[in-house]
């Protein structure tokens, strides 16, 4: 970790966790060949994951984990954002919501938080699960449950010559594909492959198991037409939509609204 005397020529980094596993903060950790190289290159200057002792200044690059679920983290988020001249999403809960927020706008959030919770006295100001671009400027986001090395790594590299990143573009069916795996839906078995954000490399599908969008939506997929084929395979329409809005978070709502 950092010091106030390090080398002041390597970016600055702060990796910062809100609700969410820590999932993507331990992919980062669990870069055995890669974490050593990412140490020297970068000046990470706080990541409690892995050092006790943050410093709190300035920094080049923000990675933030988590959905905003409290006031508190609120405040923690826009104060991040504003010491930050690059703020990147990791992870389905800072990009999207994650599961916390599948019952986003349902009107039902006080009454789960006080089964769960009782009365809740030792959280401060609790909020249903957004997603970091509901309260701050997002420069890049980095999907996925949790994120990928794949896509992570060179998300890093890009950042420390000073290019932007580049966001895989296609669904989760285009590396489907690539894989050579045959379609679940010919056998009219549930995938939401279609529906959701690729980068994964299919590895669900690739072992069998349906997509359960655990990336995000894609924004080009068509959820009227996908919803409709999956109840041709005798699921109901109330089904495929909770099974859609498992990890879409806040972000499925303005695709699904019509349906
Ligand atoms: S199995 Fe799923 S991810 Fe793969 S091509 Fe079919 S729908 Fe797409
Ligand atoms: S659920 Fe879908 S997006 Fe998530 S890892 Fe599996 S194939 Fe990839």
């Amino acid at each position: 970790m950092s010091s106030d005397s390090s080398d002041k020529s390597k970016p600055r980094v702060g990796i910062y966790g809100l609700t969410g596993c820590a999932g993507d903060q331990l992919l980062l950790i669990h870069c055995e060949d890669e974490i050593l190289d990412i140490f020297n290159a970068f000046d990470i200057r706080s990541f409690v994951m892995a050092s006790s002792n943050p410093i709190e200044d300035d920094m080049d690059v923000a990675l933030v984990e988590g959905s905003v679920s409290t006031e508190e983290q609120k405040e923690h988020l826009l104060e991040i954002r504003k010491r930050s001249k690059i703020l990147v999403a990791i992870g389905n809960c800072a990009t999207v919501g994650g599961v916390q927020a599948m019952y986003a706008q349902d009107g039902t959030f006080k009454d789960r938080m006080k089964k769960v919770y009782g009365d809740m006295k030792f959280i401060t100001a609790p909020m249903e699960g957004q997603p970091l671009d509901a309260f701050v400027t997002v420069d890049y986001y980095l999907p996925g449950c949790p994120i990928s090395a794949k896509q992570a790594l060179p998300l890093l590299s890009r950042l420390l010559h000073g290019a932007s990143p580049e966001p895989f573009p296609h669904p989760v069916c285009h590396e489907c594909k690539l894989q050579e795996n045959k379609c679940l839906l010919l056998d009219k078995k549930f995938c939401l492959g279609p529906l959701t954000q690729g980068g994964c490399g299919a590895v669900c599908p690739s072992h069998g198991l349906p997509c359960v969008g655990c990336w995000g939506p894609n924004p080009d997929a068509n959820f009227n037409e996908h919803v409709k084929l999956l109840e041709s395979f005798g699921m109901t329409k109330d089904e495929v939509i909770r099974r859609i809005r498992n990890f879409g978070g806040h972000k499925i709502l303005q695709y699904i609204k019509d349906l």
